[in-house]
């Protein structure tokens, strides 16, 4: 220990201790209770994807440090993917950088791009990682908070151009939203566009969720609107695709002045990461309609079997349109302290969720919302869903 009475954490991080993660998934072991708090599956992704990787592996591929960018079979079939699915051509060699998942994208894009003093203005709840990285980069986090309407979480437009100022340097855009389930429309979409080319912003969008689209509603890549192709890094990952979270295979893929910056922040982080799993990812990313439609179909059941649950066991689901996780309000249930209801969640139900306020600034304005996640298997979630109902409904 330091015999000073400084603390050991820096300043920038100081408001950042342990997550919620930890402490939940602990309160899970202890309880037996099941663990819907973080988001990752309770199955692995695809069979000939797993092998793929064994492959990689045995034949020496990736073994050794890849290449900076990533290997080209995986840049050359992000461009593929991107080209087939959103019609956005991205050359291989000069705008696609490989990451250590989404999360490096996230803390690389922010450093390389922030400017200490600059505001990023971001959607709250946020994902976890966006105010730390915000902080670690020294800029000032902006939020514009998603509020309910009936059934989803809305962005308020005007609300998101009175936060832009002078000193705004880029927008972190999140959509299908986590933990929200809120995917953005084209007309919010195009607002956002409009808004970044006449305060000439850049903007980082995180579409990790790109997949997991439902109902009507579609993925629209921000990089497509009119004047964002050369203002916007797209970030993307293997892990929620293919339910292959641990592999940590991320993307990114912008101009190439864009993607150069990016890399010059992420060269020093890892500088490269998840060799056989790069290859096997390539080998993922080219797999046919078909799984890509099955795992939404899928991914929508759960959905489906988990809302019904909870809006039994009393609580008012905020139907998500993408994602893998569901916002409820337990203020029906008679609560409204979505922390106290999470802590005694597991021994009172013997179910494990997360209170939405630790995404939140205004910690108040997210008080009565709880995430339950769906990607887990069929009979998990029945039994959460009778769980919750024996000890909530009437
Ligand atoms: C899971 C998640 C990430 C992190 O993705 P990795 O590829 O696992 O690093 C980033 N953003 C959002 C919104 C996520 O839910």
């Amino acid at each position: 220990m330091t015999s000073s009475a400084r603390p050991l954490l820096n300043r920038r991080l100081a408001e950042f201790g342990t997550t919620i993660f930890a402490e939940m998934s602990a309160l899970a072991l202890r309880t037996g209770s099941i663990n819907l708090g973080q988001g990752f599956p309770d199955t692995d992704g695809p069979e000939e994807v797993r092998e793929a990787a064994v492959r990689a592996l045995r034949d020496g591929r990736g073994n050794q440090y890849p290449p900076g960018p990533g290997v080209p079979e995986l840049r050359t079939a992000v461009a593929a993917h991107q080209e087939r699915r959103y019609g956005l051509a991205h050359d291989p060699d000069t705008e696609v950088l490989v990451t250590a998942g989404a999360t490096e994208a996230i803390a690389a894009a922010l450093l390389a791009l922030v400017e200490p003093g600059d505001e990023v203005v971001a959607f709250e709840p946020y994902y976890d990682s966006y105010a730390a990285c915000i902080a670690m980069a020294g800029g000032t986090r902006v939020p514009v908070t998603l509020r309910p309407h009936e059934n989803s979480f809305r962005l308020d437009l005007d609300e998101l151009r009175a936060a832009v100022t002078d000193r705004t340097r880029l927008l972190l855009i999140n959509t299908p939203h986590n933990p929200t389930g809120t995917v953005l429309t084209r007309e919010e979409l195009t607002a956002i566009a409009e808004l970044a080319v006449e305060r000439d912003l850049l903007v980082v969008t995180d579409e990790v969720y790109e997949h997991l689209v439902f109902d009507s509603a579609e993925h629209l890549p921000l990089a497509t609107f009119p004047g964002m192709r050369e203002r916007t890094v797209t970030i993307g990952s293997a892990g929620k695709t293919f339910s292959f979270t641990g592999w940590k295979v991320g993307w990114v893929t912008a101009a190439p002045e864009l993607v150069t910056a990016v890399r010059s922040a992420k060269q020093y982080l890892t500088y490269v990461s998840s060799g056989p799993f790069q290859y096997a990812v390539a080998e993922a990313l080219a797999l046919p309609d078909s799984y890509f439609a099955a795992f939404r179909e899928d991914m929508l059941a759960k959905r489906d079997l988990l809302s019904a649950g909870l809006a039994t066991a009393g609580f008012k689901v905020f139907r998500p349109a993408g994602t893998y996780f569901v916002t409820t309000d337990i203020r029906p249930l008679g609560e409204s302290d979505g922390f106290a209801f999470c802590r005694a969640l597991p021994e009172r139900a013997g179910v494990v969720a997360i209170p939405n306020a630790v995404f939140y600034d205004h910690r108040e304005a997210g008080a009565p919302f709880v995430r339950f996640a769906f990607c887990k298997r069929t009979e998990v979630l029945a039994d959460a869903a009778e769980r919750l109902r024996k000890a909530f409904a009437r």
